[in-house]
């Protein structure tokens, strides 16, 4: 199920694809927080829904307020303090990744609301697999060689274990981490891949969000 409006695909069968995506999670449609990703480290405290412009990261404390993320292969990362009442969602390509968006996202949490490291709970979710992520010599340089490892003189790339290293930098406990395990390049039945199917690949939506406080 597409749910980008962006990429060919009928107004019509994406709205359908978003109702049901969210109807299955008990999310209204009007209540979505979208960040236009650019591949920045720019984050973005919201008090409401709607679309953020030229950010990557967002932050709310309001509930009802569903923070998005649109993926294929970049890392979705989620935050949540249950002690101040905060989430976060993170948008974590090779690009957000270098800039070190998610390390930066938990400092604002820490710096402007006060949380500390160990009430902050983390996910990283499906993306780019080091099975697959090709990178060119000139993106593996930037990056730490833990996270490259190379195979037939080609270089491939850890998000996710690079995200992993942000979050303990970060002061968050290694028992508050979860990351899940599948690389959305070769999961080809269960997800889209921007590498895998191109410009017109579908995209898969994330949210978290803060239900109502009773
Ligand atoms: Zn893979």
């Amino acid at each position: 199920m597409n749910t980008s409006f962006s990429v060919g695909d009928s107004a019509e069968n994406v709205a359908e694809n978003r109702r049901r995506f969210l109807d299955a999670l008990g999310v209204p449609s009007d209540r979505l927080a979208i960040p236009q990703q650019r591949h920045t480290a720019v984050i973005r405290n919201v008090k409401a829904e709607g679309t953020y412009e030229q950010c990557d990261a967002l932050t709310t404390t309001v509930p009802n307020v569903f923070l998005s993320v649109s993926i294929a292969d970049c890392a979705p990362v989620f935050l949540f303090d249950a002690m101040k009442k905060i989430v976060a969602c993170v948008h974590a390509g090779w690009r957000g990744t270098e800039q070190r968006i998610l390390q930066k996202t938990i400092r604002t949490m820490l710096q402007e609301f006060g949380s500390k490291p160990g009430d902050v709970s983390a996910f990283i979710g499906p993306s780019a697999g080091q099975c697959c992520y090709e990178v060119g010599e000139d993106v593996a340089q930037r990056f730490d060689a833990e996270f490259v490892s190379r195979r037939n003189g080609k270089f491939y790339l850890d998000i996710k274990k690079a995200n992993e290293e942000q979050l303990r930098n970060a002061g968050v406990p290694g028992t508050n981490i979860e990351v899940h395990e599948d690389c959305t390049i070769c999961r080809t039945e269960l997800y889209h891949s921007y590498r895998r199917d191109g410009d017109k690949s579908g995209r898969m939506m994330a949210i978290i969000g803060l239900s109502q406080q009773d």
